[in-house]
């Protein structure tokens, strides 16, 4: 039951775009209430024993480069609050079924060194990007607007406008070709798509100058003090709320909501004009995942020896295979050979498992709303490029595109991003809008992953959400 109060701002929906949202427009005096429908706070920021006891496993998100390059979280004080950032010596890793791998290390080069005859092609493409990277950092994760610094975000935009497909003929060798489609596949589309270079742009960036953490402990660290935060300057969290409609709400002058269009249409719907509920109604989903999670005897045995130091391991040989494999998800086709995105939290933090054991975490690409066991398939994967890794496996804990919904109701099919990232939906999600967070009803507006700059846990959707919110309602 929720205590009968006013509140200035009520934020539904406690994932890191909601904790963004709850602690600036606290840090701005006013009085904030963050409900979440669920036991325990985070979103996609959750952690848990989901195979076996003494082994913490991340539900949904796991390496953090975006967390590492928010600016919003990079001005907070989380290490005060429990969170201690760890970085893999090597980030991550591409193995080849020649028992070789790409790596994203440190440098940009260092990892050119490692792609052969395309050691200037990688310096060429990645190295002015890094090197702007201060400049445009907030404006690339932010919704469309006049840039601070147009020249350097103009570089970056006509690379990042392109297809992965497109950029990756910079390339000649198949290994640098491979290894760039294993960052665009972050995209969750098919590779030919305009602008799927952006993310393997801000992945490969944002590695070389932020690196790719983990938080000690499992990603529920994130979200813990966030909200640790958010209560010590003032705010108020009630959990196991769950928000069918506005009418349940006490009274505020803004009510944000940290979900997507079609849960808005839900909560909200009686208050919104017909023309944005026609174009909530028109937004799009995007393809899923499926999940396995793994408690295990011995680190993985990758024969590619520096996978085992990655954090992070894109497992799909060549950029024929994955984009082929992306492709065939769009298409509404299981591949038999997916394209699998796997994290090794314990190879850095044995305090996930019990003393010399070991956990990994993996997902594949799906259709939306796919009821496929993909588990044979994804273990098949890992076992090409690392030959005993099936014995290693202790226990497993799976999670099909409906039990990753009633995970998080959030995560529509399956879809992880809160709606496709295409280039429909990349600037004007949800809707074509002169401010993508305000929807057609006074003081109701949406923070989550489905407005700019989308998914990923940053949070700055939650900050320009509630910057909005303070301008619009509040005169700040
Ligand atoms: C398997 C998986 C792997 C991922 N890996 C990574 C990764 O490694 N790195 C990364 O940066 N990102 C990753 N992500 C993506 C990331 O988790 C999301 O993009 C991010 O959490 C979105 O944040 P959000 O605040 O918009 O929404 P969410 O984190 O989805 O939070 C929404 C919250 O709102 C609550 N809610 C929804 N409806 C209601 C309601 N009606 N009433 C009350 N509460 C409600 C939900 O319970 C949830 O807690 C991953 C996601 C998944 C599922």
């Amino acid at each position: 039951m929720l205590e009968k109060r006013d509140y200035d701002a009520i934020i539904v929906g406690s994932g890191p775009n909601g904790l963004a949202a709850a602690i600036l427009l606290q840090q701005n005096g006013l009085s904030v209430l963050l409900l979440e429908g669920k036991e325990t706070i985070g979103g996609g920021l959750r952690s848990a024993e989901l195979t076996l006891p003494g082994y913490i496993h991340d539900i949904c998100s796991a390496v953090h480069p975006l967390a590492a390059a928010s600016p919003f979280f990079a001005q907070l004080p989380l290490d005060k609050f429990g969170l201690k950032y760890i970085y893999p010596q090597i980030a991550a890793a591409h193995p080849f079924d020649n028992g070789t791998a790409a790596l994203l290390k440190g440098s940009v080069d260092e990892t050119a060194s490692l792609l052969g005859l395309d050691e200037q092609a990688y310096r060429k493409l990645i190295g002015p990007i890094v090197n702007d990277w201060p400049l445009i950092a907030e404006d690339v994760l932010a919704p469309l607007h006049f840039p601070k610094h147009p020249v350097a975000m103009a570089r970056f935009g006509l690379k990042a406008l392109t297809s992965a497909n497109y950029l990756s003929k910079r390339f000649k060798t198949p290994g640098a070709k491979a290894f760039f489609a294993g960052m665009a596949g972050h995209s969750i589309q098919p590779l030919t798509n305009t602008a799927t270079s952006a993310i393997a742009l801000v992945l490969l960036a944002s590695g070389h100058v932020k690196g790719w953490p983990i938080p000690k402990g499992g990603s529920s660290r994130i979200a813990d003090a966030l909200a640790a935060y958010f209560i010590s300057i003032g705010g108020t969290v009630e959990t196991n709320i769950y928000v069918q409609s506005l009418t349940q709400l006490p009274s505020a002058r803004a009510v944000l909501l940290d979900v997507t269009p079609r849960q808005v249409l839900q909560i909200a719907g009686h208050k919104l004009s017909s023309l944005y509920k026609w174009q909530l109604e028109r937004y799009r989903y995007g393809m899923g995942v499926f999940k396995v999670d793994w408690a295990l005897d011995t680190p993985i045995p990758f024969k590619a020896r520096d996978c085992k130091q990655a954090g992070t391991v894109h497992i799909g040989n060549s950029f024929e295979e994955i984009a082929n494999s992306e492709q065939q998800i769009w298409n509404g086709i299981h591949p038999e050979r997916p394209f699998v995105l796997l994290a090794q939290p314990t190879i850095v933090d044995p305090s996930r498992a019990p003393a010399g054991k070991h956990t990994a975490w993996a997902y594949c690409h799906v259709p939306n709303g796919s009821k496929k066991d993909m588990t044979q398939a994804i273990e098949n994967q890992v076992e090409r490029f690392a030959p005993g890794f099936k014995d290693t496996i202790v226990a497993r804990h799976t999670m099909d595109t409906a039990q990753m919904e009633a995970h998080n109701p959030n995560y529509i099919g399956g879809d992880i991003n809160g709606g496709a990232i295409d280039i429909g939906q990349l600037f004007t999600r949800p809707a074509l809008r002169w401010s993508p967070y305000k929807t057609s009803a006074k003081g109701i507006y949406i923070c989550s992953s489905s407005t700019p700059p989308g998914g990923g846990v940053h949070g700055m959707c939650g900050y320009h959400a509630a910057k909005r919110v303070l301008k619009d309602v509040f005169d700040r």
